[in-house]
C-alpha cells in the first residue's frame, strides 16, 4: 500500500476546504473522517500514548482536519476550535495579565463589549472602546496608554463600518501590540487579515465557516507559535471551553462548501443593496459593496472578490410613524426571509438588532439586518418589496 495522500499545502485555500484537509483513512480508505467520540486514549504497554492526544479536553482527534483548514485559509500558523464564537474571543482575553491595556473597537457585534463589560474590566482588565473605522482615531487610543493588544471587526456588526486592517496593524505594531481581527463577517475568502499583519484571527465559525446554523463553534488562529498562542491553549485545556467532536464534524462538512457559498452570499447582497440602494422606502442600504458607503475604498482593497453576505437596510419611516416602527414593521411582514438572530447561513435571516441588542445599545432604531443567504435573489427582492409595501 502506497501513502500517497495529497500534500495540502500544495493547494490554493478553496481546494483545501473543498477536500476538508483530508485525503482518507489509511485503515478503511473512508474519504470523510470519522467522528471520534472518545473522552479518552489509550497509552501502550510503555506508556506512550498510541495516538496524539490523551484526552478530549486537551484535544481530540475530529478537532485536527478542522484547525488545519482553518490555520490554511487564514494563512495563519495554527488554529484552536472552541466551543463558541465567545469562547475563541473570552480565551484570547483570558489569555492576558490584571492591568495589561486593549484597545477595542467600539461598533462590532455587540456580545463582546459586553463581555468586556461584565466579566473582563472585573478581572481587571482595562478596556478602551474606540471608532476603529478612523485610523486616526485608532492611532490616538492606542497611544494614550500602554496597549497590549488591539481588537477589531471588520466589516463590523450591524452597520458594516470598515477598519483598515493594515492601518491598524501599523498602529498596533509600533505600540508592541497584537492585534486581533473578527473575521466572521468578512470570511477568509475575502479577507486574510495575517497577510494584512494582524497576529491573531477569532471567528464565530458558528456563522459562514459553518454555513448551516447547526453547529455552535469558534476558532482562533495564530500568525506564530509564541506565549500568548500558548496561554490561549492553557485557558483551552484547562477550562475546557471545547466542542464537542460532532460540532467539529460539522464544521469540517460544512466549510467544503465555503466559497460557494460565500460567492453566492456576496452575490445576493450586492443585487439586494442595489436595488433598495434608491428605494423611496430605505433612508440607507449600509454596504460596503455599494460606492457611496464611507468604508467602501478601504473594503475595495482588503475584501478580494466580493463584500460579504451581511448588510443592513435603514427604513424610512413614513408620515407619523416612528422609526421603530418602521423598521419592526417591515420585519413582521417578510414571508420568506426568516426573523432570527445569528448570520452566515444559507437561509436568508432578518434581524431588528435595537430590539435585541436593548435600550443602551446604540444601534439606530431603523436599522434592520440581514444575512444574505444562497435563494434565487430574485426571491429575496420581492419578498423585501412586499414587506416595504411598496409592491
Ligand atoms: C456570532 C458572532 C460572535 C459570537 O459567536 P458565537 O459562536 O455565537 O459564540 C462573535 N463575533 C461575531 C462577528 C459574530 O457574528
Amino acid at each position: 500500500m502506497t501513502d500517497d495522500q495529497p500534500d495540502f499545502s500544495a493547494y490554493q485555500p478553496a481546494t483545501i476546504a473543498a477536500r476538508g484537509h483530508y485525503g482518507w483513512c489509511g485503515d478503511t480508505g473512508a474519504i470523510i473522517p470519522p467522528i471520534h467520540v472518545s473522552t479518552t486514549f489509550a497509552r501502550d504497554a510503555t506508556y506512550e500514548r498510541v495516538g496524539p492526544g490523551g484526552y478530549t479536553r486537551d484535544d481530540n482527534p475530529t478537532y485536527l482536519a478542522a484547525e488545519r483548514t482553518i490555520a490554511a485559509l487564514e494563512g495563519g500558523m495554527a488554529a484552536r476550535l472552541f466551543a463558541s464564537g465567545m469562547a475563541a474571543i473570552a480565551a484570547v482575553f483570558q489569555a492576558l495579565a490584571p492591568g495589561d491595556r486593549v484597545v477595542v473597537s467600539k461598533d462590532q457585534y455587540f456580545g463582546t463589549p459586553k463581555w468586556l463589560r461584565e466579566w473582563a474590566m472585573r478581572w481587571g482588565l482595562s478596556v478602551d472602546f474606540v471608532d476603529s473605522a478612523s485610523t486616526d482615531a485608532l492611532a490616538r487610543a492606542v497611544a494614550a496608554a500602554p496597549t497590549r493588544l488591539v481588537f477589531v471587526e471588520t466589516p463590523a456588526n450591524p452597520t458594516w463600518a470598515v477598519t483598515d486592517i493594515a492601518a491598524a496593524a501599523a498602529i498596533a505594531r509600533q505600540a508592541g501590540a497584537t492585534l486581533v481581527v473578527d473575521n466572521t463577517a468578512a470570511t477568509p475568502v475575502l479577507t486574510r487579515p495575517i497577510a494584512l499583519g494582524a497576529d491573531l484571527v477569532v471567528h464565530s465559525a458558528t456563522k459562514y465557516l459553518n454555513g448551516h446554523s447547526d453547529a455552535l463553534v469558534g476558532a482562533v488562529v495564530t500568525a506564530r507559535d509564541d506565549a500568548l498562542w500558548e496561554r490561549i491553549g492553557q485557558v483551552r485545556y484547562l477550562a475546557g471551553p471545547v466542542p464537542g467532536p460532532m460540532e467539529a464534524w460539522l464544521l469540517l462538512r460544512g466549510m467544503r462548501t465555503l466559497h460557494l457559498r460565500v460567492e453566492r452570499a456576496c452575490h445576493n447582497a450586492m443585487a439586494i443593496a442595489r436595488h433598495f440602494e434608491r428605494h423611496p422606502g430605505v433612508a440607507e442600504v449600509c454596504y460596503p459593496g455599494l460606492d457611496g458607503f464611507p468604508g467602501h475604498a478601504v473594503a475595495a482593497r482588503q475584501m478580494r472578490g466580493g463584500f460579504g453576505g451581511m448588510l443592513s437596510l435603514r427604513i424610512r419611516p413614513r408620515r407619523g410613524e416612528s422609526a421603530i416602527d418602521a423598521a419592526v414593521g417591515v420585519a413582521r411582514r417578510v414571508r420568506l426571509i426568516t426573523r432570527a438572530t445569528s448570520l452566515g447561513g444559507v437561509e436568508t435571516l432578518i434581524e431588528h438588532r435595537k430590539t435585541v441588542e436593548g435600550d443602551d445599545s446604540d444601534v439606530p432604531a431603523d436599522l434592520l439586518r440581514l444575512s444574505v443567504g444562497i435563494e434565487a435573489v430574485e426571491d429575496l427582492i420581492d419578498d423585501l418589496e412586499q414587506a416595504l409595501e411598496t409592491l
